[in-house]
């Protein structure tokens, strides 16, 4: 007998879950630095949310959007955009994201303008990173597009794991700690004063490194860079495939980079 599933048999068919899709408010605003703006969504729609895992990510949908607003047949979708859940409060129903103001683009400049009462629709989270639980040293390389995850990554780490990263950033003052929890060996790779493209600071730091046995390497950036640096430490250093994680959080010239690029 034949027990293969028909292609038409809906059993077989993978199961897609609609995304909870949750609306939210700004409850406040804070600059944490010229380029990095935090704002704390809240919102009752937020029970049940999470926990996000460490680099995982949330959806924010764009447009003057009723917050009941759901998909419907032959209805334009709105502008979504990835962004990451850099802390969750499920008792307060607060949601915390940080935005790079990078300027052009709907999520860039909805920050701009952005006010306390603001309000967006949110889905997620989803994806995120589990490291082992015995990872000795990990290595960071990370704009400031992906400094948030890199927080979420550096909050749930063992604490015998040594951390290094490899921060590159717009000027001087975009530096900050990304996790109150851990305290990094932070090294700054500021493009200002050389106009350095973005990723290309990142790219010379990696012709620099090694990843010994038992360390693991963390990738996230613009997608170019994070392509030539993956190509750098897979052929140039040694680096074995499962050491290293990679991801595109962004393309140049492009709008909505997907939240899956891995550079494969
Ligand atoms: C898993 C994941 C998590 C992410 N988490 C965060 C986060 O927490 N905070 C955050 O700020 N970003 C995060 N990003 C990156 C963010 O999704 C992109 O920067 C996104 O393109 C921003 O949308 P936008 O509408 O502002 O610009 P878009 O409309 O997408 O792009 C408009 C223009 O701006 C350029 N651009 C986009 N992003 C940048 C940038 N960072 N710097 C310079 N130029 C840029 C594009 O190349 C394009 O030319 C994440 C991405 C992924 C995949």
């Amino acid at each position: 007998m034949n027990t293969t599933p028909s292609t038409t048999d809906p059993a077989a068919a993978p199961v897609r879950r609609k995304p909870t899709l949750r609306a939210v408010k700004v409850r406040s605003l804070e600059d944490i630095g010229p380029r990095m703006r935090r704002v704390t969504f809240f919102g009752e729609s937020l029970e049940g949310f999470g926990p996000p895992k460490p680099g995982s990510h949330i959806k924010l949908f764009f447009g003057d959007l009723a917050p009941d607003w759901q998909p419907a047949p032959g209805q334009p979708r709105p502008l979504t955009r990835t962004y990451t859940p850099r802390y969750f409060d499920p008792v307060r129903r607060e949601l915390v994201v940080d935005f790079v103001r990078h300027g052009e683009g709907v999520a860039s400049e909805w920050v701009e303008h952005a006010q306390v009462g603001s309000a967006l629709i949110v889905a997620g989270p989803g994806g995120g990173q589990v490291f082992p639980d015995d990872l000795r040293h990990l290595v960071l390389l990370a704009d400031e597009s992906a400094l948030p995850a890199v927080g979420t990554i550096l909050d749930n780490l063992p604490q015998t794991c040594l951390v290094t990263l490899f921060a590159e950033v717009e000027s001087a003052a975009d530096r900050y700690n990304p996790s109150l929890l851990a305290s990094p060996d932070i090294r700054w790779l500021v493009r200002s004063p050389s106009r350095a493209a973005p990723g290309s600071l990142l790219l010379q730091a990696a012709h620099g490194l090694t990843l010994p046995a038992g360390a693991m390497g963390w990738v996230a950036c613009e997608a170019g860079a994070m392509r030539a640096i993956k190509n750098v430490l897979l052929n140039q250093r040694d680096v074995d495939q499962a050491q290293l994680v990679t991801r595109g959080y962004w393309k140049a010239g492009e709008s909505d980079h997907p939240d899956h690029d891995t550079g494969d």
